[in-house]
C-alpha cells in the first residue's frame, strides 16, 4: 500500500509515493530498520540499514528505480544495507549513476562500509557510476536542504521540496533548532521517536513529536523508530491524548507499520 502525497490536479509530474520500507530501530525483533523510499518523477531512498535490502527487494525489483539514496548518518542500522543494495543493482545489470546523498561528515565512512563489504566491487571500472555528495540542494528537479539534530553521531535531517508537495525525515536525533525549522510548514514529516520517556539528547520521545505536531496542524507526522517494547505504551499515549489515534490514518500523527 502507497500513502499518496497529495499534489495539485495541475502537476501530475510531482505526484509521489512515500512507502515506509522499514520503521524500526537497530535491535527491532520484528521491523526492518526504519527507511523510506520517495517515489515520483525521481526515486530516492531514505537511510538503508542492515535490514532494508531485503524489505526493499519486496516493492521494487528494477534496479535502475532509484536515483539516489539519502544516507542521515553512519549507524550501522542506516547505512550497513549500502554494499547488498548496490552489489544487487550491479548484477542486476544497472547502468545508471546513483546518487549518494548524505550531509556533514559521514561520506568517507559510507565508503569504507562499502568496501568492507565487497572489497573492489564498486570500483569504476566494475560498477555503474557512483556520484558521491556531501550537503547536496538537489536531486535532480527535487531541491533538498538539510539540518543537524542532536545524535550520538552527527546526523543530518533532510528535506525534499517540490513545487506540489515537500516530505521530511529526521534520520536519528533530539530536535535541534536548525531541524524544527527545517520541518516548519513542512506536508508530511517522518521523525524517529524512539522512546516514551527523555533518556538523554541522543533521540526524540513521543511527547516532544506529539508537541511538534500540535503546533503544525497542517502537517502529516509519522513517529517511527521506536524503542522495541515501547511501541505499545506510545499508542496508548496517543491515545489518551485524544489527539491522535495510531490506527486511522488521516488523523494527526500516525506510527506506520513497514509497507504502509
Ligand atoms: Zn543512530
Amino acid at each position: 500500500m502507497k500513502n499518496e502525497i497529495p499534489g495539485e490536479a495541475s502537476a501530475q509530474s510531482d505526484q509521489a509515493s512515500l512507502v515506509f520500507v522499514g520503521v524500526g530501530d537497530a535491535t527491532d525483533p520484528q521491523h526492518p530498520n526504519t527507511s523510506l523510499w520517495l517515489d515520483g518523477a525521481h526515486s530516492l531512498l531514505l537511510d538503508c540499514g542492515y535490514s532494508v535490502p531485503q524489505a526493499f527487494w519486496q516493492h521494487c525489483t528494477d534496479p535502475n528505480r532509484l536515483d539516489g539514496i539519502w544516507l542521515s548518518h553512519g549507524h550501522a542500522d542506516h547505512c550497513f544495507g549500502l554494499p547488498g543494495l548496490l552489489l544487487w543493482m550491479r548484477t542486476s545489470g544497472r547502468t545508471k549513476p546513483l546518487h549518494v546523498l548524505s550531509a556533514g561528515d559521514v561520506q568517507p565512512h559510507l565508503k569504507q562500509v562499502l568496501e568492507l563489504g565487497y572489497p573492489g566491487s564498486f570500483a569504476p571500472e566494475k560498477c555503474f557510476e557512483l556520484i558521491w555528495q556531501a550537503g547536496p540542494r538537489q536531486l535532480h528537479t527535487w531541491q533538498l536542504s538539510h539540518a543537524q539534530t542532536s545524535h550520538s553521531v552527527s546526523n543530518h535531517a533532510v528535506r525534499i521540496d517540490t513545487p506540489s508537495w515537500s516530505v521530511a525525515y529526521s534520520g536519528d536525533g533530539g530536535m535541534t533548532a536548525e531541524s524544527r525549522a527545517l520541518f516548519s510548514g513542512v506536508s508530511v514529516l517522518v521523525h524517529e521517536c524512539h522512546d516514551s520517556q527523555r533518556r538523554g539528547m541522543g533521540h526524540t520521545t513521543i511527547g516532544d513529536l506529539t508537541q511538534l505536531a500540535r503546533g503544525q496542524p497542517e502537517t502529516r507526522v509519522f513517529g517511527i523508530h521506536h524503542r522495541r517494547d515501547e511501541r505499545h505504551q506510545m499508542e496508548r499515549e496517543l491515545r489518551a491524548d485524544g489527539l491522535v489515534h495510531p490506527s486511522r490514518p488521516g488523523l494527526h500523527l500516525t506510527l506506520p507499520l513497514p509497507s504502509d
